[in-house]
């Protein structure tokens, strides 16, 4: 058994806590959605390790209970969740596990007012927010399975204490000394409405003391379990904002029951923002798998990764409760579960793609990440094709496939591509001069992806992709450049001219349809020795 003891906050944590409390006051009650979210997450997982692992069970009447003590100043949240050992407490409580404070600091000063809430769950820091309207928090918590508890506690001013403490069953209380300013967090009726607002999905039952009674503070209904006809858009539109911590409205909203062969409900959104870090946080689908409402897990990979962006819940009555992680990764039902998911998506996207301006602003955000799915999805990789969007040599804004393919020159069996960093200078380059000349419209390709997939997807409506490195003896087949009358007229007078001027010192001026851009070359007269020869016999004085 350890004895009490004070630590420091890792200075990570010490500059985090003021940017929180300082940056985030007029969105203070956000504290309780984190605080509840934490204990929803803990009871998940105690309930997940019950099963794989044998620890204590989770109890039949597991809850989260918030108890305002408007005498002592005191809001404790209390849940029967995983707990944390020691250690546990000094790993998640102490430092920062995910991300650095510089780059949520930076974000922090850029987001507008209304945005900088969902930044506290987006980077993990969600507990410290309780040092928004509490000058003193102190955590006690048993780790199920162990018969210890410690108490946690500190000012949030760079340190914090261990000591031994009691509690009589698994779990965790976390007690906050309210500030003198943030009495409203005392009344029940208004933590009741921050509940109601923020946490009312919340699967495990959330309770509020009020007048020494318990209330059920949450519906806690499975909302993707209703029928589309008894859900509101902003019910919608507030669970959106739980799952996925952004504040924006989704772009598209998939909700649908599918039944007969294989049994399940699904909420999907596409958000209309491209989340922070998303490339680097999440390289799998988050989508979350229920069992009969209960969460499961969120790795179960519903998804296809080229669409990770999407979020959301698919709740099953096809497998059993206690489902473990191997037999998830074995069993046909999800397998039969993703291939239904993910048709629904694709089809969806197709819809929406009839409308140009809005799937623009979708490309724009996800359109790098749904393109890895010509790369690696042989299963979808034409669907994903056909909705691709990119640059090109030849239209203004962006272009499919099948628009591109209804402007090819009749003699053309093949989809012209060019790779680069950026379409602006791709679209100027000598790489493609031979190809506009001939009016052949080129693909501009700059995400990095793009290097990889044309060659996996080969090709698209009978044409292969070919890059124009590999295209340029193609050139031919599409015969001269193709002048315009007016560059004709140009020629008919500049030629003459210029044989005026140089005269005898050359012995005749073509126009030449060598050339695109470069404005003029020597060339040796025919039957005579060519200009390298000439060059050399100069030299040795002949
Ligand atoms: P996040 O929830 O994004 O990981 P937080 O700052 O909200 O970040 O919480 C940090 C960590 O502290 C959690 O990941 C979890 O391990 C632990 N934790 C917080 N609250 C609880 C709780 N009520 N029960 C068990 N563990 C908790
Ligand atoms: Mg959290």
């Amino acid at each position: 058994h350890q004895g009490s003891e004070t630590r420091e906050f890792s200075a990570e944590v010490g500059r985090l806590l003021d940017l929180v409390v300082h940056s985030l006051y007029s969105e203070r009650e956000i504290f309780l959605r984190e605080l509840v979210a934490n204990s929803a997450d803990a009871t998940d997982r105690r309930r997940f390790e019950a099963l794989t692992d044998g620890a204590q069970a989770l109890p039949e009447n597991a809850k989260i209970s918030i108890n305002p003590d408007k005498d002592a100043r005191l809001l404790t949240i209390s849940d029967d969740g995983s707990g944390m050992s020691r250690d546990e407490l000094v790993a998640n409580l102490g430092t920062i596990a995910r991300s650095g404070t510089r780059a949520f600091g930076q974000k922090l000063e850029n987001a507008k007012p209304e945005d900088r809430p969902s930044l506290i769950g987006q980077f993990g820091v969600g507990f410290y927010a309780a040092f928004m309207v509490a000058d003193k928090v102190d955590v006690v918590s048993r780790r199920a399975g162990t018969d210890e508890a410690w108490r946690w506690s500190s000012d949030g001013k760079g340190a914090y204490t261990l000591e031994p403490a009691t509690r009589d069953k698994a779990g965790t209380d976390i007690t906050l000394h309210i500030k003198s300013d943030a009495d409203e967090f005392l009344d029940p009726w208004r933590l009741q409405a921050i509940i109601r607002k923020w946490s009312d999905h919340i699967a495990w039952p959330v309770t509020i003391m009020r007048e020494g009674k318990e209330e059920a503070a949450n519906e806690g209904t499975a909302l993707w379990r209703k029928s589309r006809n008894d859900v509101t858009e902003e019910q919608l539109e507030e669970f959106y904002r739980h799952i996925t911590h952004n504040f924006d409205k989704p772009w598209d909203t998939l909700h649908w029951r599918a039944e007969g062969t294989m049994e399940f409900s699904a909420l999907l959104f596409v958000p209309s923002s491209r989340p922070f870090e998303f490339g680097e946080q999440m390289r799998e689908s988050k989508v979350r798998l229920h069992v009969r409402r209960m969460f499961i897990t969120d790795d179960a990979e519903i998804l296809p990764p080229w669409l990770r962006f999407v979020q959301g819940v698919v709740d099953t009555e096809d497998l059993p409760l206690n489902v473990s992680r191997e037999m998830l990764q074995a069993t046909p039902v999800l397998s039969r579960i993703r291939k239904a998911v993910t048709t629904k998506v694709v089809n969806e996207l197709k819809t929406r793609a009839k409308d140009a301006d809005t799937y623009a602003t979708f490309w724009e955000n996800f359109g790098p990440v749904l393109k890895e799915g010509m790369w690696d999805d042989p299963t979808y990789k034409t669907d994903v094709a056909a909705l691709s969007r990119f640059r090109s040599s030849a239209v203004e804004g962006l272009t499919s496939l099948d628009d591109y393919l209804s402007r090819i020159k009749p003699e053309q069996d093949a989809i012209y591509y060019v790779t680069g960093d950026n379409a602006d200078v791709l679209a100027a380059s000598p790489q493609i001069e031979g190809f506009k000349a001939r009016g052949v419209e080129v693909l501009l390709l700059c995400d990095p992806v793009d290097s990889f997939w044309p060659e996996r997807l080969g090709t698209y409506e009978g044409k292969s992709l070919r890059n124009v490195a590999q295209g340029l003896n193609d050139l031919e087949k599409f015969g001269a450049p193709e002048a315009s009358p007016a560059e004709k007229a140009d020629m008919d007078t500049l030629l003459p001219a210029l044989k005026t001027v140089l005269g005898d010192a050359v012995s005749d001026i073509r126009s030449t349809d060598r050339l695109v851009s470069s404005a003029m070359v020597l060339s040796a007269p025919e039957g005579g020795p060519d200009l390298q020869l000439r060059k050399l016999m100069q030299r040795s004085g002949q």
